[in-house]
């Protein structure tokens, strides 16, 4: 047993920095199947509001399927089952009272591989999303959302003279913060990234690292990375998923980040954060 980083206190929203409450998210016994192939094994984790949460691990240990989860996208698999609960500020995404494009655009996505539209503009990419939520705003609304979305997606001074060039034409780094920027503009709560920097630059990486960081000061983040250093880098939890020998994925330690690095718990943690498999 594992004494979890203190969750965020319920009932009592914290304020982030553009003055909306943030959102924890919680997985409770959560287990997955496609077909009769169990891949995740009641996996429960708290992820605070404002925090970086780290989901580290060896490939087809279950983080992807477990992220996926977290925005109900599981279950546009066809094979896919699951079990369990995901809670969003206590409501869970899965009752059937939660409408399916409220948890969407609750809790946003960013992929490991940037896909931006490609020949829509810079400015349509960041007000894409809308589109598809249905939200409605006047022309001065949207150039204002597109300004706040790119500044805080750290790309608005790289971009701010050509809007109205195509997505597809920025560099893989440029473009996955416009990625970053389309989600943020349908305002998520949480943002979830699979890998979003492993088909990146070295130099591009830093950039997104530190965009994170200041986003976490107003969604909750969550990220799957395999490179320790940037979980090391960015995260304030990590929690450590493990399959082995044909059995579902299940968390093997979690906590502060700082100490399942310094001093690891269980022994198969210590192997993994040192690259010993
Ligand atoms: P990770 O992201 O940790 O590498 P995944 O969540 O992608 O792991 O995969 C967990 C397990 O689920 C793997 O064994 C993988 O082969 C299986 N899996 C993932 N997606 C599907 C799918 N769409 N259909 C069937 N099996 C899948
Ligand atoms: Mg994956």
């Amino acid at each position: 047993p594992v004494p979890p980083q203190a969750p965020a206190a319920p009932g009592a929203p914290l304020d982030g920095a553009d003055g909306r409450s943030l959102a924890s998210l919680e997985a409770r016994e959560v287990t997955a199947w496609f077909g009769d192939r169990k891949v995740l094994d009641r996996v429960s984790l708290t992820m605070p509001a404002g925090r970086i949460t780290a989901l580290i691990g060896p490939s087809g240990c279950g983080k992807s399927t477990f992220l996926r989860i977290l925005n109900r996208m599981h279950e546009l698999v066809p094979s896919a089952a699951l079990a369990g609960e995901v809670l969003l500020d206590g409501d869970d995404l899965y009752d059937p009272q939660f409408k399916l494009t409220d948890a969407r655009r609750a809790v946003g996505m960013v992929f490991q591989k940037p896909n931006p539209f490609p020949a829509m503009s810079i400015r349509e990419n960041v007000l894409a999303g809308l589109k598809l939520t249905g939200t409605r705003a006047s022309r001065s609304d949207k150039d204002d959302l597109v300004e706040q979305c790119l500044t805080r997606g750290g790309l608005w001074n790289e971009v701010k003279d050509r809007l109205d060039a195509p997505g597809g034409g920025l560099s893989g780094g440029q473009q996955q913060r416009l990625c970053i920027a389309r989600s943020l503009a349908i305002r998520p709560k949480v943002l979830l990234m699979d890998e979003p920097c492993s088909a990146l630059d070295p130099t591009s990486t830093r950039v997104i690292e530190e965009t994170m960081k200041e986003l976490a000061q107003e969604v909750t983040i969550v990220i799957v990375t395999h490179n320790m250093q940037q979980a090391a880098r960015v995260s304030d939890q990590c929690a450590f998923f493990l399959a082995a020998h044909g059995t579902p994925g299940v968390i093997v330690e979690h906590g502060d980040t700082e100490a399942m690095f310094s001093r690891p718990r269980d022994q198969r943690t210590a192997d993994y954060v040192h690259g010993r498999f």
